[in-house]
């Protein structure tokens, strides 16, 4: 109840203008958020390079409600590319469809996500696009494929909590699309996504297997150990090169297993968010695990 509680909060604009513009807030979000600025993104993913981690930078932001707010986000992601390549980092860039104009044309922010991944594959690098909540499944899916057509430079994210995913990861598979997997962090009925976590990680390892020997590289985006566990079991089996896949986690969430898996040779990468607007992506992180919430009370009331 608390999870789909947090997730219903974290749409709302007048709670996320108040704890984004509050000091204490603001500095407490620097648990998961890297900072507000290109430049604090850049510094953390040197942090992760010189720990012999990849990332993946994200300028937060989600659900635009104008072209031009659209249109800045594709300027501040053709920003980053140039950063990454002039600093020299091992990194990509994920992105949101809805952060490039979903909610207001498919064609819109196919055009944007295009000049993207074109930047991208310009600088020999990857545009990953995250996946949001079910109503954008199916749109997001179809877009890559398109711009997959067009582009290898260009992947996306499968989530292991829907019903749809097997299918979802055979069709994107037929067009040589790189993928991502991961639980799923949004609030879903039951008509399209399993309840129960058995139900869920069962699902995770199933597509796991199925990526795991397709042949493509994809990254499996994940803190459960036990859902690591798997896949290492899985690549030991079939005999599956460190190399040929990686793992992915979330930046300032465990970092101790971040650390052994890079310790072990696994390949790692980090996802790296910043920006002014983390309320959402901040909100969800807090949802994953209720302790977050009374760490970051207890924090908010100490003096
Ligand atoms: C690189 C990356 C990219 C992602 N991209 C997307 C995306 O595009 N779309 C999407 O819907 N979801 C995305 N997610 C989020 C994902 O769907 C899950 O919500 C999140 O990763 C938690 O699931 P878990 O696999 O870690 O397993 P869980 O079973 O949720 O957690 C396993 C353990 O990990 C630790 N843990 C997990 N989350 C937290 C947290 N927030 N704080 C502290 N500890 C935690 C805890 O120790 C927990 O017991 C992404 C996750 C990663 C790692």
């Amino acid at each position: 109840m608390l999870r789909a509680a947090l997730l219903k909060l974290s749409d709302s604009k007048r709670l996320a203008n108040w704890v984004t513009t509050n000091e204490k807030t603001r500095k407490m979000s620097r648990r998961f958020v890297a900072g507000e600025e290109l430049a604090d993104a850049l510094a953390a993913a040197k942090a992760c390079n010189d720990m012999g981690m990849h990332a993946s930078l994200d300028y937060l932001g989600e659900n635009v409600s104008t072209t031009a707010d659209a249109q800045r986000a594709r300027d501040a992601y053709l920003e980053i590319f140039e950063a990454i390549a002039r600093e020299r980092l091992h990194a990509n860039v994920s992105c949101k469809l809805t952060q490039l104009g979903l909610d207001l044309s498919s064609e819109f922010s196919e055009g944007l996500a295009m000049s993207i991944v074109e930047a991208a594959a310009r600088h020999d690098n990857f545009l990953r696009v995250d996946m949001e909540g079910s109503n954008y499944t199916q749109r997001t899916i179809e877009l890559v494929k398109r711009v997959r057509m067009q582009s290898p430079a260009v992947g996306t994210v499968i989530q292991s909590y829907l019903y749809r995913s097997e299918q979802d990861v055979q069709d994107l598979l037929a067009y040589g699309c790189r993928i991502r997997l991961c639980k799923g962090a949004y609030k879903e009925p039951e008509e399209v996504a399993y309840k129960s976590k058995a139900d869920v990680d069962n699902n995770y390892v199933r597509l796991m297997k199925m990526l795991l020997t397709s042949g493509f590289y994809h990254g499996i985006a994940t803190h459960d150990p036990k859902m690591i566990a798997a896949t290492i079991r899985w690549a030991s089996e079939k005999r599956i090169s460190k190399d040929d896949f990686e793992f992915q986690m979330l930046y300032g969430v465990r970092t101790d297993l971040q650390r052994r898996l890079v310790r072990d040779g696994y390949r790692l990468r980090i996802y790296i968010p910043f920006g002014r607007d983390w309320f959402p992506y901040f909100m969800r992180r807090l949802a994953e695990r209720p302790a977050n919430l009374g760490f970051f009370v207890r924090n908010f009331f100490r003096k």
